[in-house]
């Protein structure tokens, strides 16, 4: 019949209507911000930087390696890498960002920071609250700013939070056995040489024949 639907969707618009009054399951508005949902774990805003441990500039993980920088489409990435180099969680030496910049203003939350990231060291934050009068220097965060421990990580984000750290849990037992490895292989190689070079003693060692004196010279 013509006109069905219409009806259909006015039905359920007065009983949502009528419902909210009476039914507090359908409320589909609340009074925020006094309340607000809990957001849900698939929840994207900006990045942060992660770290590990207590100190949030020691811990950071970012090794400086600038792939974010490069690939930020509207690049609002800013890094200047350290001039020295510090153990990274690894055991490898790394540098690490001297400065560490992203203006907020810019970035579209696109996530491809996080996804190119070889050290799971950016992440997105859900933290959404941000406005500020000062349009320029308000959203320009600096790496102090965005350090956030990786705690905060696994309150936000816990399943990804855990795949992160299994992955670098794997990562750091590879490098565990590939130091094992290589230090094994030097000692086998230092016993070997070792093996391979004669040891002095007379009777081993047949007397070498002397050298030739010197012919005269010829007179021309
Ligand atoms: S989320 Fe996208 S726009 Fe924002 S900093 Fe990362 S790569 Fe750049
Ligand atoms: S956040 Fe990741 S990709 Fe960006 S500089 Fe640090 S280690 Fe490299």
């Amino acid at each position: 019949m013509i006109g069905i639907g219409i009806v259909k969707g006015l039905v359920q618009t007065a009983k949502n209507l009528i419902g909210t009054y009476t039914d507090k399951e359908r409320l589909v508005t609340i009074e925020y911000p006094e309340e607000r949902q809990p957001l849900t774990e698939a929840t994207r805003q900006f990045p942060f930087l992660v770290y590990d441990g207590d100190d949030p500039m020691k811990g950071l993980r970012c090794t400086a390696c600038q792939i974010c920088e490069k690939e930020c489409p509207p690049k609002c990435i800013y890094i200047v890498k350290s001039k020295d180099k510090r153990v990274d969680y690894k055991g490898q030496n790394q540098f690490y960002p001297a400065i560490y910049d992203i203006d907020y203003s810019v970035c579209m939350s696109c996530q491809i920071c996080v996804e190119v990231c070889p050290f799971e060291s950016i992440k997105m934050d859900t933290a959404f609250e941000l406005s500020t009068a000062d349009r320029f220097g308000g959203l320009l965060v600096n790496k102090h700013q965005l350090a956030k421990s990786n705690t905060h990580y696994h309150q936000i984000h816990p399943t990804e939070a855990a795949a992160s750290d299994e992955a670098m849990n794997l990562e750091r037992a590879k490098a565990a056995a590939k130091a094992k490895a290589d230090v094994e292989a030097k000692a086998k190689a230092a016993a070997a040489k070792a093996a391979a070079t004669p040891t002095a003693s007379p009777e081993a060692s047949p007397e070498l024949p002397k050298p030739a004196a010197a012919l005269p010279k010829m007179p021309m």
